[in-house]
């Protein structure tokens, strides 16, 4: 691998997370517990970034992501 074919899988790294992070503002999380959709990120130590329901306290890794209409 050159130089030129290293920088071409950054530029296509950087739209694939510009991609992600569009994608996460205009979708909405929602509890697979109760179906809330009041749910924040919740940071945890070890386990790294989880879920939180705010109106049944479900925390998890596991969230349910629908489009925004
Ligand atoms: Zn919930």
């Amino acid at each position: 691998m050159n130089d030129s074919e290293i920088a071409d899988d950054f530029i296509e790294l950087e739209k694939k997370m510009e991609e992600a992070s569009h994608n996460r503002a205009r979708s909405v999380l929602i509890c697979p517990n109760c179906s809330s959709t009041n749910v924040t990120y919740y940071m945890g130590l070890k386990t790294g970034v989880q879920y939180q329901c705010n109106d049944c306290g479900y925390v998890g890794t596991f969230i349910i992501e629908q489009d925004k209409e």
